[in-house]
């Protein structure tokens, strides 16, 4: 129990952005969804983020053919068991501007983070977008499942980190709970900057 307790607080997650290859300024092509599933998970957890996905977007959402962890293990952290994210978005990048891709991941997955000031070199995340792709740790509570999903593929659309409130773009800034306060929607400045974008969400006022 007090080993589960440690883990828990180990695993404290976090979701950035990398600033300097944002994706969409004005592509008025619409965009397209592909999830492919890395290691071991489940069909339910893969069909729970398509529909999320498609409820959300009202895009193509496709999934992918599976990849083996081997895929990933260029990746692999030194240190600790688990992956360097920005490694995995870098090898999958791609210059379609149009298809955007969501990497299931089975297993921890690491970032740099600055946190008031301190630096820490791995820091635990459950989802990171690099340009036009985003990593998804399918983590078990499905509603923070369902707006990590949303929130990272909203940067693979051009979306950066939102100030106001509730709002899904907010940044988690390394805090579950801060997943848990944002709502499942987007705020109106977000919902204008993708109808900018990509001309989605025409029919939300
Ligand atoms: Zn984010
Ligand atoms: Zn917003």
């Amino acid at each position: 129990m007090k080993k589960l307790l440690l883990l828990s607080l180990v695993i404290i997650v976090s979701c950035s952005s990398y600033d300097g290859k944002i994706a969409g300024s004005s592509f008025l092509i619409k965009p397209s969804i592909e999830i492919i599933p890395v290691g071991n998970i489940s069909k339910s957890r893969i069909e729970f983020v398509k529909k999320n996905l498609l409820e959300t977007y009202q895009v193509e959402v496709t999934i992918g053919k599976g990849l083996p962890l081997d895929a990933i293990s260029f990746a692999r952290s030194s240190t600790r068991q688990g992956y360097t994210g920005i490694k995995i978005l870098q090898r999958f990048s791609s210059m379609n501007s149009a298809r955007k891709t969501l990497l299931l991941i089975e297993g921890q997955v690491f970032t740099r983070r600055i946190l008031n000031g301190v630096t820490y070199p791995e820091w635990s995340i459950l989802g990171l977008a690099y340009g036009n792709v985003c990593l998804v740790v399918p983590i078990r509570s499905k509603s923070r499942l369902q707006k990590v999903a949303i929130h990272e593929v909203g940067h693979t659309l051009g979306l950066p980190h939102c100030e106001n409130r509730g709002c899904l773009m907010t940044d988690a800034k390394g805090n579950a709970k801060n997943i848990d306060r944002a709502q499942t929607e987007f705020c109106h400045n977000c919902i204008q900057r993708m109808r900018k974008n990509y001309s989605l969400f025409k029919n939300i006022k």
